[in-house]
């Protein structure tokens, strides 16, 4: 059986450079030019192993997570400020509810419940 595989370069802004087994590597990164500053190769010859893995896939991914860690935070906290907006406008619909129906807020506690988790939650 003939070696398949691929291998990935990845470049200083973390572009990622893909070429098959059988092509000439790239020179520089293929959507910016720049210099590659990290290389991982991933044999499929003899598919993936009992894990679902081939051989040099987890380092290749254990890198990707490496790039991406500080993207998955700001995502977080993007996520935590909606969830606070969010929390903030549904008060204020509650209470708005609560007047317009003549009620106090404290009538909606099954509402109020929400709005204490959705708070808890950040
Ligand atoms: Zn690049």
């Amino acid at each position: 059986m003939s070696y398949e595989g691929y291998y990935i370069h990845f470049c200083e802004e973390g572009h990622e450079s893909v070429r098959d087994a059988y092509e000439d590597d790239p020179e520089h990164c293929r959507q910016c030019g720049g210099e590659f500053v990290a290389s991982f190769s991933v044999d499929e010859t003899n598919g993936p192993d009992e894990h679902g893995f081939c051989p040099g896939e987890r380092e290749l991914i254990a890198y990707r997570e490496h790039l991406h860690g500080a993207d998955k935070k700001r995502e977080l906290e993007d996520l935590r400020m909606e969830i606070a907006l969010e929390c903030s406008r549904l008060k204020a619909a509650i209470r708005d509810i609560g007047h317009a129906a003549g009620l106090n807020t404290e009538d909606v506690p099954l509402i109020l419940c929400t709005v204490r988790e959705l708070r808890d939650a950040q």
